[in-house]
């Protein structure tokens, strides 16, 4: 991430904090890594994106119904579906911190690598040594002592001039060296540019973890490697062989904690519909393709949560099981990946900053026969914000076997009975909400009271998602007959969408109060709208468009029905 990209998302989490979006969760209490509470503007901005995919993908077709699964589901499921045995990631675990991180997301570097081996503790054989001073007779003692205290380690002492002094530190060192020497090696990466002073300093953090007071470094040895081997990137030190570690948060249900009440909170919405697949094909007689939508909660156990809410614990994700025949599946992936390109446009992001990856063949499922991700431009770089993936009939199949029930379509025209594929587009919501905020934040500048210049942050959002639509200001807040118009218009225009009345503080001030929030419109109230000067104008309003700040006299009457044009 570059400086400026850094410092915009440092902004973005600062404005979302300040506003009320986006709270850390437990904040009081510290925290809890990877997860958050979304404040009173963050759940309307997250309500408004739920409402228009619910619309979008459930309402104005005829093809999907909707669906809204249990979290806790029988173990059962999730044997099934694979995710209790092959559900994880491959992690690899830093030696010195013991920093967990996924291995795919560790690149290889080249560089030079150095090896420590043997080493010793210095302050330990001193002390060993102190010790063994009580055998020896005086006079010798004494001097001897005397000796240690001039020198301020055992090298020293075994290169003194005295050669009985040298003699008697050498043999104690050979008795003593021993049971102090660590045998174990330990590898530093030091990537190009960097001081093998800073490898050092890694590696002896890493022996006094093992019990070393004063590790000496013995044995020291460095070789070239080649893009070939993971180390931690913070520090250099070596990581371990990769292991699986499983990301479904466990739990148990009922009284008793044991093997037979264990369950997972689901880590995805998708099986509830794959399980409820035969009831919802029964009631609905829908006929192929078609689909069934959720919204829902979905947790997993990232090791790594960061970039904000990017990548949470505890997320919602919104999901489609589009249900065909084998032979539409491949079209279908291809339709519906146009379909979603669609719908984040239409909620206003940038079609520049969205990107289509085709996941190669080598890391998508196995049972997928074709997969894209949609990928945003964060300010932290390109990632996924949604998977298409054609995933065949793959969790009908599974879920028919464990079962022992038929999940069949029965084929009126056909006669045939098979097992339906499915196309799922599976977007997140917290990570939509997150590419909103990004992709509307910006600076400009808009004169002040005074008409001075002055930079002005503002949240583009489209007006289909914007937390509030309209904000309504009387001029003045101590002239009754204003603050009664502007109540009667809050009231007018509420049924029709969230509004907010503000009339504290001056009408600029309050105007960039709500350009911060991203409220699209806002309506001022003053003694025009009186008829106080020109009769002709009572009853009208000024009507102000955040992105452009043009302001237009309209009647208060047309404005429900000017804003709800503007907003849809
Ligand atoms: P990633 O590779 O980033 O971990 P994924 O490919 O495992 O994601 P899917 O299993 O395809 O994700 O889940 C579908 C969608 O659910 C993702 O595109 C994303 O929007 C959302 N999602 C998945 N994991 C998280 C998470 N930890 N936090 C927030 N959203 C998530």
């Amino acid at each position: 991430m570059s400086a400026s990209d850094s410092q915009r998302m440092e902004q973005i989490v600062s404005l979302c904090k300040r506003r009320g979006f986006i709270f850390q969760s437990s904040e009081i209490y510290g925290g809890l890594n990877g997860l958050w509470d979304y404040g009173p503007l963050g759940v309307e901005l997250k309500r408004n994106l739920k409402s228009y995919w619910w619309r979008v993908m459930v309402h104005e077709r005829d093809d999907v119904v909707g669906m809204d699964g249990s979290i806790l589901m029988n173990r059962a499921v999730w044997k099934a579906s694979g995710h209790e045995d092959t559900f994880s990631d491959p992690m690899v675990d830093c030696l010195l911190t013991k920093k967990r991180f996924r291995a795919d997301q560790i690149e290889p570097q080249s560089g030079t690598v150095i090896h420590f081996a043997g080493a010793i503790d210095e302050q330990l054989l001193r002390e060993t040594f102190d010790y063994s001073f009580g055998d020896i007779p005086e006079p010798k003692r004494r001097e001897l002592e005397e000796h240690y205290r001039r020198c301020k380690n055992l090298d020293e002492l075994t290169r003194h001039s005295d050669p009985e002094v040298r003699e008697f530190a050498k043999k104690r060192l050979g008795e003593i060296a021993r049971p102090v020497r660590i045998d174990e090696p330990f590898s530093v990466f030091l990537p190009k540019g960097k001081p093998p002073e800073s490898a050092r300093k890694v590696a002896i953090q890493y022996y006094q973890q093992r019990g070393l007071t004063n590790p000496k470094l013995t044995g020291e040895r460095s070789e070239k490697v080649e893009n070939t081997t993971r180390y931690n990137p913070e520090n250099g030190s070596l990581l371990t062989e990769p292991r699986s570690f499983n990301l479904m948060f466990k739990t148990y249900v009922g009284a008793t904690e044991d093997e037979s009440s264990v369950t997972y909170l689901r880590p995805e919405t998708a099986q509830a519909i794959f399980v409820q697949f035969k009831n919802i094909l029964e009631i609905s007689r829908k006929k192929l393709p078609f689909g069934v939508a959720q919204i829902g909660k979905a947790f997993r156990n990232e090791i790594n949560p960061r970039n904000f809410t990017f990548r949470s614990r505890e997320f919602e994700q919104m999901e489609l099981e589009y249900f065909c025949r084998a032979d539409e599946g491949m079209k279908l992936l291809e339709y519906w990946r146009e379909e979603r390109l669609k719908f984040y446009e239409n909620i206003g992001i940038s079609r520049e900053k969205l990107h289509v990856l085709t996941v190669p063949d080598d890391e998508r499922a196995f049972y997928s026969k074709g997969t894209y991700d949609i990928e945003y431009d964060f300010p932290f770089g390109r990632q996924e914000l949604e998977g298409v993936a054609y995933r065949t009939d793959y969790d009908l199949k599974q879920h028919q076997q464990a079962s022992g029930k038929l999940l069949e379509y029965f084929d009126d025209e056909t006669k045939e009975k098979f097992i339906p594929h499915v196309v799922e587009p599976s977007a997140g919501v917290d990570r939509t909400v997150l590419a909103l905020i990004c992709d509307a934040y910006a600076e400009d500048q808009a004169p002040d009271e005074k008409g001075k210049m002055e930079t002005r942050t503002v949240l583009r959002f489209h007006p289909r998602i914007a937390p509030v639509k309209c904000a309504v200001f009387p001029l003045l807040k101590n002239k009754e007959p204003l603050v009664a118009k502007a109540r009667e218009i809050v009231d007018l225009l509420r049924p029709h969408m969230f509004v907010f009345y503000d009339e504290s503080g001056a009408i600029g001030r309050r105007y960039r109060r709500q350009d911060e929030i991203g409220t699209p419109f806002g309506v001022t109230v003053d003694f025009e709208t009186l008829g106080e000067k020109n009769a002709a104008l009572k009853d009208t309003v000024t009507l102000r468009e955040r992105d452009s700040m043009k302001q237009e006299r309209v009647a208060i009457k047309d404005l429900p029905s000017i804003l709800v044009s503007r907003i849809s």
